[in-house]
């Protein structure tokens, strides 16, 4: 949304990104930060800034447009392209820019190789070990091997899959066997005499399963300050990390409502006994769902605020009886906004859906930085 300013505010905090991809690293070897879908809300090129100034070498965007994005900001490393060249301008962007993109079809790869022209671009190779979604299958590393072959400008540097469930203490023999499948592939490739690096791990797989780090690992969600494995068994295994994000919006009305008083659309809350009411101005174009209705908390003065009913365009309603002196103008904080504040995990939780999701799509409102 681009408006000349707005009530509704969405902090990064690059510093608290900068001391997660610090612990994040010192549990594993050669980290890949992922910052794909503008670094899951928190903004492409200020996150990938701080992480270039802490000495990171290559990171991940999801497609090549982003990557392309990346690399006209200045980042001189490796950048790499977790969904690889779609669009007709992706292959000549990939060569023009030294995207270096997952590669997943025969396609692919004769296409990067006539595009090349007099340069030899590295590729990585996408196994499919379990999500059904993208990659060849990694009993096909010879057949693979042989289209590399084919392709003299194109040049395989590593050998990549994901995990389906690395998060997941009940699906652990899935992983194990998905890590079994890459090895498979990888063991094809290098044996047709290509030494890829080997990738697999995402966050989850990083702190559940170390043996399987391999040679590089992408860690994504725990730089923006969100644990996995929480809720788990696994929970202990993931390194300290802080959210960066803070959301806030203001009071903008505040009123005394008689027991029996029903509080917006269709009526669903109807006050149980005498209460103040707050209405705080942030809602579904906020891309704050409207199916958090009647169930989230917000954060005011300290104190915990309940949902009243419906979450409508701009407005929602809280209940403060239990809080002091709140006013028009106040702060409110959807998101963090102190030790008490509402967490990422909590408010997925109320949204129905994960934190991935909650960062992508409250982060697509207007943000303003600290740190860095
Ligand atoms: C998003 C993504 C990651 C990062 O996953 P997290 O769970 O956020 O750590 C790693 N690899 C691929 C291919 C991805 O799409």
């Amino acid at each position: 949304m681009s408006i000349t300013y707005n009530i509704f505010k969405v902090r990064i905090d690059l510093d608290r990104i900068r001391r997660n991809f610090a612990a994040v690293k010192e549990r594993c070897a050669n980290p890949i930060p992922v910052i794909k879908a503008d670094a899951y809300g928190h903004g492409l090129i200020p996150v990938a800034g701080v992480l270039a100034g802490a000495g990171v070498g290559r990171m991940a965007v999801g497609t090549v447009g982003e990557a392309v994005d990346l690399r006209k900001s200045g980042f001189g490393g490796t950048i790499i392209s977790l969904l690889g060249p779609q669009l007709d301008q992706d292959y000549p962007a990939c060569v023009e820019y030294d995207i270096t993109p997952f590669t997943f079809t025969a396609d692919h790869l004769r296409r990067l190789n006539a595009a090349a022209g007099a340069k030899i671009l590295p590729v990585i190779v996408k196994f499919d070990t379990g999500m059904s979604r993208l990659g060849f299958a990694p009993d096909q590393a010879e057949r693979v091997a042989s289209l590399l072959a084919d392709c003299p400008r194109v040049k395989a540097v590593m050998a990549a899959s994901h995990f389906a469930t690395a998060d997941d203490p009940a699906e652990e023999a899935y992983a194990r066997a998905q890590a079994e499948a890459f090895m498979r592939g990888v063991r094809g490739l290098r044996e047709a005499g290509l030494p890829v690096e080997a990738c697999m791990a995402n966050t989850g797989g990083i702190f559940a399963y170390p043996e399987y780090h391999f040679d590089a690992q992408r860690p994504g969600i725990s730089l923006y300050g969100c644990n996995p494995l929480k809720g788990t068994a696994w929970e202990g295994k993931c390194a300290p990390v802080s959210q960066a994000m803070t959301v806030s919006t203001r009071i903008v009305s505040v009123h005394d409502i008689a027991a029996g008083t029903s509080v917006s659309y269709g009526r669903t809350f109807k006050a149980p006994r005498d209460m103040r009411i707050a209405i705080a101005a942030c809602g579904y174009a906020d891309n704050y769902s409207r199916g958090i209705s009647g169930k989230g908390e917000m954060l005011v003065r300290g104190g915990r605020a309940k949902i009243c009913g419906r979450v409508c365009m701009q407005l929602t309603a809280v209940d403060v009886s239990d809080i002091q002196n709140v006013s028009p103008g106040d702060e409110v904080f959807i998101l963090g906004g102190g030790p008490n504040g509402v967490t990422p995990d909590e408010l997925a939780a109320w949204w129905g859906t994960i934190p991935y999701e909650v960062f992508c799509l409250l982060g697509q409102n207007p943000r303003e930085y600290y740190g860095g």
